[in-house]
């Protein structure tokens, strides 16, 4: 697991790393081995960073790599099937593109991946907060990325059957029933329903979510207690096995509700009875895309 150390946040990325990027983007474009490379460069705030998309090897410069870029890119890579394109992703991000190639929604041989090894990344870039790292990156468990054409970083060989250690997750579990209801109800009730998590989560990618349907109408429109937490419940099953803890929910959300806590739950539970973490690799089906008649979870019936 990553920690902070006192004020100083771990360096995310090693001296050299941005050269490196932009070298390789510059190769790959030339070349035409990609049409697109997405990065990430800097904010008009001229302190965060944001996506980059550079179509032209002479506009490599405005590629970054630094502790603000933390968005997951990958979910970018849904725009461009077919299109050679190169990207930068973080250990956990690389997980997005095994579950996305294992859900044949992108194609491997047309992505160059810039992998970068990771020490966690802070929480924000405002300074307030710049010791404290995303709630993910202390459940991590990788500081590698799980696939990559090109790596940035020292590799080094993962320690075997290192699990999350969920700990906010076994404090939530500590509360009754009754308590963790009046959590996430607290927590639900604020939530102004824009969709934010969504967009950013790179396993929402259907074409028509359950959320915007009015023939049948899963859930209703306003906002208000019972049609949130149906929202939220439901979303969180449809991640059932497939979030790989990025973060990029939580990490857009206006409201700052806890999204990755109810991710990792259900991550966690799907630890638990499969045996299973999603994106680790391409080829393992999702357990809960799978069935064998076999099965028997001893769960309910
Ligand atoms: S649910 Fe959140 S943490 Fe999980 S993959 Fe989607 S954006 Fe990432
Ligand atoms: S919440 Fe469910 S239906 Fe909506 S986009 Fe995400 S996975 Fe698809
Ligand atoms: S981003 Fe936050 S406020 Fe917006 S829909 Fe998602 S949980 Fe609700």
């Amino acid at each position: 697991m990553v920690e902070a150390v006192g004020n100083e946040t771990v360096q995310l990325f090693e001296s050299g790393a941005v050269e490196q990027i932009r070298d390789k983007a510059r190769e790959l474009l030339d070349s035409d081995k990609v049409k697109c490379f997405i990065g990430y460069e800097r904010s008009s705030d001229g302190i965060n960073a944001r996506p980059a998309f550079i179509y032209d090897s002479e506009e490599v410069g405005r590629l970054v790599i630094d502790n603000a870029c933390s968005h997951n890119l990958v979910k970018y890579l849904l725009n461009r099937k077919g299109q050679p394109t190169g990207i930068v992703v973080k250990p956990c991000d690389s997980r997005a593109i095994n579950f996305l190639i294992a859900e044949k929604q992108i194609q491997r041989e047309d992505i160059f991946i810039v992998g970068v090894v990771c020490n966690g990344v802070p929480q924000s870039q405002d300074g307030k907060e710049a010791d404290k790292l995303k709630t993910t990156c202390h459940n991590c468990i990788l500081h590698m990325p799980v696939i990559y054409d090109f790596l940035i970083g020292e590799p080094y060989e993962a320690e075997e059957n290192i699990l999350p250690a969920y700990d906010d997750v076994k404090k939530i579990e500590e509360k009754s029933v009754t308590e963790r209801l009046e959590f996430w109800q607290t927590h639900f009730e604020r939530c102004i329903r824009c969709y934010a998590c969504r967009a950013v989560c790179p396993g929402c990618y259907c074409t028509q979510c359950f959320v915007d349907s009015l023939d049948p109408e899963w859930v209703g429109i306003r906002t208000a207690p019972s049609e949130n937490r149906m929202w939220h419940t439901i979303r969180a099953f449809h991640l059932a096995g497939r979030c790989i803890g990025c973060n990029a929910c939580e990490q857009v959300c206006p409201m700052n509700i806890p999204l990755s806590l109810l991710n990792q739950k259900i991550g966690k539970e799907v630890l638990r009875l499969f045996d299973f973490q999603a994106g680790l690799d391409a080829e393992t089906a999702m357990p809960l895309a799978t069935f064998k008649r076999e099965e028997n979870l001893e769960v309910g019936e």
